[in-house]
């Protein structure tokens, strides 16, 4: 979509930080502020650790935004500030608890939940999901649940209709995304899974579509305008209508290709 013009003093996606603010807020609120010391750095970074795994959606502009610096660096060169409030809410133990709990319930296979991995310590979980399972994939293990859990049978994928289905549907998951980055081809990387958690993955994900008010045509529209209006570009109504009718015709057309192909 052409923009009809751009503001030449345009604002680019906020992803650096500006260490004169709190680093978790970022806003100038008229509040004093205080000086990170180590040990609240660690907690800080132990925090957006566990936000992470979990899935914090609320305060993925804040994880992504200091995930993509080396704090432990950035402490030793300047003092980092922030808001007691901030803080205290950032890294408040029952709120990551309240998460994990969340996430837990979301996201472990049926009948491999244990009750003594919930009722554990935030702190100390005794099966953490680390940033590595998160990011990278173990060939060994199935691609969804990435566990041993009740049978050791898994199947590989062998075809390319059905490779293309599991990375484009992984793009509506965010753990699934993170984890399939980079993954073009899953015959080629061996991707391995048990049927089961494949049927689950793909009716999750179809609920979540068809459920969703948002249809995905409208979330990819507000995703461009996002990116654009960031960038300082203006568009009329009439191209960003012309943009959603456009889209909707490459969706239609995707979907019909899978009903062909599958
Ligand atoms: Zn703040
Ligand atoms: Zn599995």
């Amino acid at each position: 979509m052409d923009p009809v013009t751009t503001i030449t003093n345009k604002r680019q996606y906020d992803t650096t930080t500006d260490w004169e603010k709190c680093m978790l807020c970022q806003t100038a609120q008229p509040c004093t502020l205080s000086k990170l010391g180590k040990q609240g750095l660690e907690k800080v970074q132990h925090a957006i650790k566990l936000r992470f795994e979990y899935r914090d959606l609320s305060s993925l502009q804040i994880i992504e935004r200091l995930q993509a610096v080396n704090l432990s660096e950035i402490y030793e060169t300047i003092s980092i500030q922030y808001h007691r409030k901030c803080y205290s809410d950032f890294t408040n133990g029952t709120l990551i608890e309240r998460l994990r709990h969340k996430f837990q319930n979301q996201h472990q296979p049926s009948g491999s939940v244990s009750t003594s991995s919930i009722t554990n310590s935030v702190t100390e979980p005794q099966h953490p999901i680390s940033r590595r399972t998160l990011q990278a994939l173990d060939k060994n293990l199935c691609i969804f649940c990435q566990t041993h859990y009740v049978s050791k049978v898994t199947n590989l994928v062998m075809t390319k209709p059905m490779s293309d289905k599991i990375l484009q549907l992984a793009q509506h998951d965010f753990i699934m995304r993170c984890r399939l980055a980079g993954i073009s081809d899953l015959i080629a990387a061996d991707g391995r899974y048990h049927l089961k958690c494949y049927s689950r993955f793909t009716l999750k994900i179809q609920t979540d579509i068809v459920s969703s008010s948002a249809d995905v045509c409208m979330v990819s529209l507000v995703n461009e305008l996002d990116n654009g209006l960031h960038w300082g570009n203006i568009y009329t109504l009439q191209d960003v209508w012309q943009r959603y009718r456009d889209l909707q015709l490459e969706e239609d057309i995707v979907a019909k290709a899978g009903v062909y192909k599958n």
